[in-house]
């Protein structure tokens, strides 16, 4: 039978998927001799078997009444005993921290005799034990019994009329209860449970309950921890911050969360109890008071929170309260921290020899520096901030509040900047999202619709902003106070924090993006510690990070940003423009000869791009993807034109009536499966050629340059052998060395990888395409249509086209890479889809051994990084 109960002198931090966060560290206090009042944890195992039967495991009561008992022989005291009670708080924590989401309930073992025991305790203290009694029936009504809490403020506040809780006597407190024991039998129609280990029992099944509690649910969702994992519960003999001003309770970081610096930084308040200082019931005091409160206790909380910072080497964050003069310590972590003091701490600890260069790159997250990378709102501004939402896609967005889609687009064509305001948006949305600058709703959470299609297209969002009310018709929303903003009327919008403001915040970019641009301020402390932590990431990482560049600019700027390369050129937008007319004068022509002719024009223009990019590279590899999509993206539009021909009737140009001919010749009905890639190159002869003659033209006009010709959507060596013969043709002829590869992008050619290796020199993974192909998933209508609902069902945790479904497309990547390289030893392996700048398919394109990732220009140090830091995790996980 598992072991169900571990006493705190049992466990550590390493256990805490079993004992939960708190648990463990409680664990581990208690065995650094720090001052933990005893107790011991139920593990999340029993969680889960409880939520998967409905009851306890057996086994799992007689356990935790034999700790229970050890416990009580310990402290001298039985639980809820009416002359000497022992007292307990049965606390939530799971393996994520999920702050505020689960509850805990205090001074359980109270009941109408204990409480008298417990003034005993605190040499005839009535106010306190009848305080704590009070807090027990509330605590217990609103999170085991789930009455409406504001029915127990009420009350409170009836009772106090105006008062301070300091002014509260005995008597009120008694009164309370009385109340409150009401409410509860009013609620349950049952009395309050008198019965110490019933309360015991019920708390701890309702903190189990919890784990499936809406709104737990909901956050879970929203942060992407798994819904199986369950809670662990802590069940620790009370200790008192509520009897008197001797007492008191507090929570403290070892160092400022926002900054990183050394000090003191913390709040505490005197004669209260548990989350009191949270609370804001009274202003609590600078953590620094307690200096002059009490010397030694604030002598002894420095002592403890230095050995908690050596020992974790790393900020903390604590709980702590006192009691007569006693430090007892109730809870550390790991602290959050934002994400330039992530970077400062880490580097900050690397000069106090706390942890070395390796470790720190460990972190940092590829996320975190993509934060720092948005631009911001300027802090004092004096804007005021008119509600809040949640932070859904992160950036600084100004502009004129909007109410529909139509009106968004509209002013955006006018070079307007807007901010499209909606209740909640929807696919018809769309268009208006892409648009505005940002997108504010008033409903719907993290994986709204809203809320996804943000994040895809990199538009700020601040979704769920639920004090506004937004209407559509009046168009206008109103906030808190009466602020009524209507069309026209200039909003500011925070993705990374999720505040709304009235009025235009001034923006200023990032100092790290200007550090990456080479301008900027180099004594910049975040700049600096960015700077270490990057250079070492580029020591460190096995993977080479290249971008996805299109011209000479974006490979510009990519190089800027630290690319080792260009592992997707795409040629199709050399296609637009001016140039469209050729690409008609293309597909139109009927004969060899005014076919050649058309290419002969678009030669030239060719080779000068490439030759641009292959200079802003100097020397680097440069991926060549020769044409992709399917020709009639290049052609006007089928119906624009029907209308055009019609409405001019015998006017109509010549060359006007034979597109439309070809159109209807060309119409797909499912382009993404039709001729392109490299059907179109074996369908239209001479376009590849073309292509291949401007990339070596232009590889010997720019000496050293290094180009790799690759051919999209193969399923087939066949398709590749037809190609690659006549690219190599070429190549031998103009005398230019050039590898020659592949995209793998359709299932099939993953299938097939062995035989594909044979013609190709190198392989890129396409994973937009491929996870379209894999999954099914029409990219363009199903994301907007249904991901959110998916996302909600749990069918999968994260959009696949955001975060390499490694199951599944993955599983295809796998294959590929074994049986390309069992053909071809040094095959080059690469990515180039959207998923070579996301932080988690980068640890996977490390694990299968991919050569390089790559990504958008402005993702690329976020590759270095977690390219890097999945180098030292597997590195970490070989020496273990
Ligand atoms: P949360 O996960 O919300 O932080 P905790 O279990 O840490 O919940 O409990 C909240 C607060 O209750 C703690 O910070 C502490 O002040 C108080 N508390 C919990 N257990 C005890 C205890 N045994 N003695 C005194 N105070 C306690
Ligand atoms: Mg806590
Ligand atoms: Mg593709």
């Amino acid at each position: 039978m598992p072991k169900y109960v571990y006493d705190f002198t049992e466990g550590n931090r390493d256990l805490r998927d079993l004992l939960g966060g708190k648990g463990a560290n409680l664990a581990e206090m208690t065995n650094l001799g720090l001052p933990v009042p005893p107790g011991f944890t139920i593990t999340t195992e029993a969680c889960r078997s409880f939520l998967a039967d409905g009851v306890l495991p057996g086994g799992m009561e007689e356990e935790v009444a034999a700790h229970l008992s050890a416990l009580e022989s310990a402290m001298g005291r039985e639980l809820g005993q009416a002359d000497d009670p022992l007292l307990v708080s049965v606390r939530s924590g799971a393996a994520f921290s999920m702050p505020g989401m689960m509850e805990t309930v205090l001074n359980i073992g109270l009941n109408d005799d204990s409480v008298h025991g417990l003034a005993k305790q605190a040499g005839g203290n009535e106010r306190f034990a009848w305080d704590s009694y009070r807090r027990l029936i509330q605590m217990f009504g609103k999170t085991v019994q789930d009455i409406d809490g504001a029915l127990f403020d009420d009350a409170l506040e009836e009772l106090k009329d105006g008062r301070d809780d300091l002014e509260l006597e005995a008597a009120d407190f008694r009164a309370l209860v009385a109340t409150y024991k009401e409410i509860v039998r009013a609620h349950t129609g049952e009395d309050f449970p008198a019965d110490p280990h019933l309360q015991m029992r019920m708390a701890v099944e309702a903190v189990f309950s919890s784990w499936n509690a809406p709104r737990a649910v909901l956050y879970r969702r929203q942060e992407r921890i798994p819904a199986d994992l369950g809670t662990a519960v802590s069940v620790c003999s009370m200790v008192f911050g509520n009897c008197g001003m001797d007492s008191g309770t507090g929570v403290a970081f070892t160092r400022d969360p926002g900054s990183g610096q050394q000090g003191v930084y913390g709040d505490y308040l005197q004669n209260a109890q548990g989350e009191d200082v949270v609370s804001g019931i009274r202003n609590t005091l600078p953590l620094q008071e307690l200096e002059n409160i009490d010397r030694s206790v604030y002598d002894e909380l420095m002592r403890t929170m230095r050995t908690l910072e050596e020992h974790y080497r790393d900020l903390c964050d604590i709980e702590f309260t006192v009691e007569r003069g006693k430090l007892w310590m109730l809870q550390t972590r790991v602290g959050k921290r934002t994400p330039g003091a992530a970077f400062r701490i880490a580097v900050q600890l690397v000069d106090q020899g706390v942890i070395d260069l390796d470790e720190a790159v460990t972190r940092v997250t590829g996320d975190q520096l993509a934060q720092l990378m948005f631009p911001r709102f300027a802090e004092e501004t004096g804007t005021t901030v008119i509600a809040r939402g949640m932070n859904a896609s992160p950036g600084a967005a100004v502009g004129k509040a909007v109410f529909s889609t139509d009106r968004a687009v509209e002013l955006a064509e006018r070079g307007e900047a807007v901010i499209l305001v909606r209740r909640e948006t929807n696919p018809d949305d769309l268009a208006g999202m892409i648009a505005a600058q940002g997108v504010l709703t008033s409903r719907g959470g993290k994986t709204s619709h809203a809320a996804v299609v943000a994040r895809g297209m990199g538009r700020t969002c601040v979704c769920g902003a639920e004090a506004l009310e937004v209407s559509a018709a009046d168009r206008t929303f109103t906030a808190p106070g009466g602020v009524v903003v209507s069309e026209g009327d200039v909003i500011s919008i925070d993705g990374t924090s999720g505040a709304v403001y009235l009025g235009e915040v001034p923006v200023v970019p990032s100092p790290v993006v200007e550090y990456f641009e080479g301008s900027g301020d180099r004594d910049d402390e975040l700049v600096r510690a960015v700077h270490r932590l990057m250079t070492h990431a580029d020591a460190v990482r096995r993977m080479d990070v290249r971008a996805n560049a299109d011209t000479a600019e974006d490979a510009a700027r990519a190089r800027r940003f630290g690319a080792q390369g260009i592992g997707l050129c795409r040629t199709e937008h050399m296609f637009l423009g001016k140039r469209r007319s050729l690409v008609e004068d293309l597909v139109l022509a009927v004969s060899d000869e005014e076919r050649d002719h058309a290419l002969a024009a678009l030669e030239p223009l060719q080779r000068e791009d490439f030759t641009a990019i292959f200079r802003a590279m100097e020397g680097r590899p440069v991926t060549i993807r020769l044409i992709d999509p399917p020709l009639h993206e290049f052609l006007p539009d089928f119906t624009e034109l029907s209308v055009k021909v019609a409405l001019a009737g015998e006017e109509a140009t010549e060359k006007d009536r034979k597109l439309l001919v070809a159109l209807k010749r060309l119409h797909e009905e499912n382009p993404m499966l039709g001729l392109r890639g490299v059907r179109l190159g074996l369908i239209i002869p001479g376009v590849f050629a073309m292509q291949v003659r401007a990339i070596a033209a232009a590889a010997r006009a720019v000496p050293g340059s290094r180009p790799e010709i690759m051919i999209p959507l193969v399923a087939a060596v066949q398709e590749l052998e037809h190609v690659g013969d006549e690219a190599r043709a070429i190549l031998a002829e103009t005398g230019v060395e050039a590898l020659v590869g592949t995209m793998i992008e359709v299932p099939r050619a993953a299938l097939t990888a062995g035989q594909i290796a044979e013609a190709a020199e190198f392989f890129s993974f396409g994973t937009n395409d491929l996870t379209q192909m894999t999954w099914g998933f029409s990219r363009d209508d199903v994301e907007a249509a249904f991901f959110s609902k998916y996302l909600e069902l749990g069918v999968f945790g994260v959009s696949p086209f955001e975060t390499l479904d490694a199951d599944g497309v993955g599983r295809l990547v796998e294959i590929a890479v074994e049986q390309g390289r069992t053909t071809r030893p040094d095959l080059k392996l690469g990515i180039c889809g959207e998923h070579g700048g996301d932080p988690d398919s980068i640890h996977f394109c490390h694990r299968v051994g991919l050569d390089y990732v790559s990504c958008s220009p402005f993702r690329i140090p976020v590759a270095r990084l977690e390219a890097a830091r999945a180098t030292l995790a597997c590195a970490g996980s070989d020496t273990r």
